[in-house]
């Protein structure tokens, strides 16, 4: 049988009665949430991860009870244009004055018509997810003999995202966190974020054992046990053997630190007070209030969160990232290459996206700079 037959069978009810033996074969009895649990648990598309399929069932749920609710169809029946329509009403504003496009669809109703984080709507990253989904459960109808050979989101082009770059400090704030007062373990987070600008884990994770301060080397192991070296910038060498000399002392009256630090296994640097690792929402944390302390990178707190005189800081270890990398590209001038290598980055591309925005200027300064004598 060939699809385009198939694709007639999907229109059962207007197919002529002498059709339908010809289309016994096809299963049109399933149900949408059996479609969905269907497709999910076959999973045609091999998709790795759970997180990502369960956020699929949800987007599908949704995108059944849309279907249901303003266009009276199922996903034998949806066509392009109720994908265009429903990838549409994801964009559009909810909350107590929902926009038409939001107000029949149950699903949007019956939660209150809700909103994505960043504001009215949904995010085009979130959106390209739902678009996902729906690829994904017609892929299932694609690759099932029994079901029709329907894909109404095949038109469908994915929504555009533009990549926000995230909060930077500046050459200036930097200078400020690094100069704030603070408790010994926030003053040396500080330093090893920027002058060794990792991911949150790796400081939590960071034991004496791998810092040779003596050779000025950190060994960071990562994912499938490849060790990285990091080279310490003198200022964080520094710092690091002025904590050392803290926490040895901390530690001849605090047994917990002492045991802890006496066995390899456990001699974290960012030991606690009762002789555990500070795990990486702490790090975190203890990031915001010294950004609070310095005043750098203040915003209006919201209910719930750490706040002094109501304001918070977007101070975190990846911001330190950022900062490293945009004064290094743009203040030092250093390659892209040598950057994306000192931010592990899997991909230049990576590099490039989130952190040369101003590729055009320095173009044009390079351009206009080029001499040969
Ligand atoms: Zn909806």
């Amino acid at each position: 049988m060939t699809n385009a037959q198939k694709q007639d069978g999907a229109q059962l009810d207007s197919a002529p009665a002498r059709f339908l033996d010809q289309f016994e074969e096809l299963r049109m009895d399933l149900s949408n949430e059996q479609l969905i649990a269907e497709a999910i648990e076959i999973n045609h598309a091999g998709i790795g991860k759970d997180a990502t399929l369960e956020r699929y069932r949800d987007h599908l749920v949704h995108f059944d009870h849309y279907l249901a609710s303003v266009h009276g169809a199922t996903f034998y029946t949806a066509r392009s244009k109720h994908v265009r329509l429903f990838m549409g009403h994801l964009e559009k504003p909810g909350g107590a004055k929902p926009h038409d496009a939001r107000l029949r669809c149950e699903w949007c109703k019956s939660r209150g018509y809700p909103d994505g984080r960043s504001g009215p709507g949904w995010s085009a990253s979130y959106r390209k997810s739902y678009l996902s989904a729906i690829k994904f459960l017609y892929r299932h109808f694609f690759a099932d003999e029994e079901l029709p050979d329907l894909n109404p989101a095949a038109l469908e082009s994915s929504p555009k995202i533009i990549h926000k770059r995230g909060y930077t400090p500046s050459r200036d704030d930097i200078k400020k966190l690094l100069d704030a007062p603070g408790t010994p373990r926030a003053r040396l987070l500080a330093y090893w974020m920027f002058y060794a600008p990792s991911r949150r884990k790796t400081f939590s994770d960071a034991r004496w054992p791998d810092l040779d301060l003596e050779q000025g080397t950190w060994e960071v192991v990562g994912k499938g046990d490849v060790v990285d070296v990091f080279a310490l910038a003198p200022p964080l060498l520094r710092q690091l053997r002025l904590y050392r000399r803290w926490q040895l002392s901390e530690a001849e009256q605090n047994p917990a630190m002492r045991d802890a630090l006496s066995d390899p296994e456990t001699a974290y640097v960012l030991l606690t007070k009762n002789g555990k690792k500070t795990n990486p929402q702490c790090v975190t944390k203890i990031m915001n209030w010294h950004g609070i302390r310095a005043g750098v990178g203040l915003r209006k707190a919201t209910v719930g969160g750490d706040a002094v005189n109501g304001q918070t800081s977007r101070v975190s270890p990846h911001a330190f990232r950022r900062a490293w990398a945009t004064i290094a590209l743009n203040d030092e001038e250093l390659p892209i290459d040598v950057v994306s290598e000192v931010l592990k980055h899997k991909d230049i591309a990576t590099t490039r996206r989130h952190y040369a925005p101003t590729k055009s200027d320095r173009a044009t300064a390079a351009l206009v700079g080029m001499r040969v004598s």
